[in-house]
């Protein structure tokens, strides 16, 4: 049976992490915002080129240009997709709403991936860490001032999104302070008893 879940959380959570694991393990499709929109930066792209001042300010990218991005890779089509960092306002979850009903799909779950604040902070500096360890490129927005402002939006942004599917009956809420596979365990959990 084919899945669509979104992974709700603030920067650093863990979405990506648990999204690859899903990719892995499932063969679900991981569609990340974020990545797509670095891949158009890196590629150079006449959007890429746009968005990348307010990805370094941790600001959101407008709706029209995510909401885009989304509908060209749903129309290709694919067994069942993890949203990853999308949605991330209002306007982008009723977009999303039309495009899943356009597309003739439906959500199973919205999975909130709860964190504390200190912690995100350390996981960051971590994660702009390892990457320079193991001489990876470290995200422009991986430092801990734009870290901030990115937190900023979540909470202005994006959390008002966590009653929008409460009051779907989509939300689910899993303990993103666990161990990885321990909050991997935690989210198949919520898929048993969606499909
Ligand atoms: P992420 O990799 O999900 O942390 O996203 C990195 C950056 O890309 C964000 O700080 C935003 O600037 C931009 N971005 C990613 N997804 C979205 C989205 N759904 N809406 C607006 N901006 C986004």
């Amino acid at each position: 049976m084919t899945i669509n879940i979104i992974l709700l959380g603030p920067p650093g959570a863990g979405k990506g992490t648990q999204a690859s694991k899903l990719v892995d393990e499932r063969g679900l499709v991981q569609l990340s915002t974020g990545d797509m929109l670095r891949a158009a930066r890196t590629s150079g792209t006449e959007m890429g080129q746009r968005v990348a001042a307010v990805m370094d300010r941790g600001e959101l990218v407008t709706d029209e240009i995510v909401i885009g991005l989304i509908r060209e890779r749903l129309a290709e089509g694919g067994k069942g997709f993890i949203f990853d960092g999308f949605p991330r306002t209002l306007p982008q979850a009723d977009a999303l709403g039309r495009l899943l009903d356009e597309f003739g799909m439906k959500l199973d779950a919205a999975i909130e991936l709860k964190v504390d604040d200190d912690a995100l902070v350390a996981r960051i500096v971590k994660r702009a860490e390892e990457a320079l360890a193991a001489g990876q490129p470290v995200r422009n927005d991986d430092t801990p001032e734009v870290f901030a402002d990115r937190l900023r939006e979540y909470y202005k942004k994006t959390a008002p999104l966590l009653g929008y599917y409460y009051a779907k009956g989509d939300l689910r809420q899993v303990d993103g302070m666990a161990a990885m596979d321990q909050v991997a365990d935690q989210i198949a959990t919520v898929l048993s008893a969606a499909e």
